[in-house]
């Protein structure tokens, strides 16, 4: 069965309704500092491969501010934890930067290799060796399992939105700052917030390619 593999309670019930049997397996593990979200998400993905030893995804997401160059980013959490998400709102607004992103990257990896699609694959430190697209890894599930060599696949998605005031009591993170189209994330429902949001947009790939390669 697939996993998602997080310790955020908010991101699964918002997969729950793309994904027919996924559970969640609260699993702490390394997020590197990168300044990227995919190569994030893929060395997440392999340390969750090697500890639950079946089929997992991970996800990253992050706040980008345009008129910030993108801050904070790839550095969301750690500036949600230090900052708090109101002084991110303030901070935006005293500069007048109001318009933002949020994305996310969903990485997906079962210890298989991939058949060519549009959606990118992160060899790790494979990457730039002259693989088959086919390729399969050979990597084993126990805990002797090298996670830098086994291949992932990325799927991301993006909503453009603006910086307000917190609204709505909704979602998580810095859902309350960040409106799109009129509401703010955490004024929208978890079916509506998915409808319109980077990590629905994300899953809404994953689940359909999921589909196809356990058919
Ligand atoms: P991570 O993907 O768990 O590393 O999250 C990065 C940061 O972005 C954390 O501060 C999360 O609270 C925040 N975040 C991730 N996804 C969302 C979202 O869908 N809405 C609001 N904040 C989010």
């Amino acid at each position: 069965m697939l996993s998602y593999v997080t310790t955020n309670p908010g991101k699964v019930r918002e997969a729950e309704q793309y994904l027919e049997e996924v559970r969640a397996v609260d699993f702490d593990y390394t997020e590197i500092q990168a300044s990227e979200l995919g190569p994030i998400a893929a060395r997440g993905a392999r340390e969750a491969f090697a500890h639950v030893g079946g089929p997992v995804i991970v996800d990253d997401a992050g706040l980008f501010v345009d008129d910030l160059d993108g801050f904070p980013g790839p550095y969301s959490a750690y500036v949600e934890d230090t900052l708090g998400v109101e002084r991110v709102g303030e901070l935006a607004r005293q500069e007048g930067t109001l318009r933002a992103h949020f994305r996310c990257v969903i990485a997906y990896c079962d210890g298989e290799g991939f058949a060519a699609t549009p959606e990118p694959v992160d060899r790790g430190e494979r990457r730039g060796q002259d693989l088959a697209a086919d390729d399969r890894a050979t990597a084993s599930t126990d805990d002797t399992v090298d996670a830098g060599d086994v291949p992932v696949k990325l799927f991301e998605g993006s909503v453009p939105g603006r910086i307000v005031e917190p609204r709505g009591e909704g979602g998580f993170g810095y859902d309350p700052i960040f409106e799109h189209d009129g509401e703010t994330l955490a004024e929208m429902s978890t079916e509506e917030k998915n409808a319109v949001s980077h990590r629905g947009r994300a899953l809404a790939k994953f689940g359909e390619w999921f589909q196809a390669r356990t058919q």
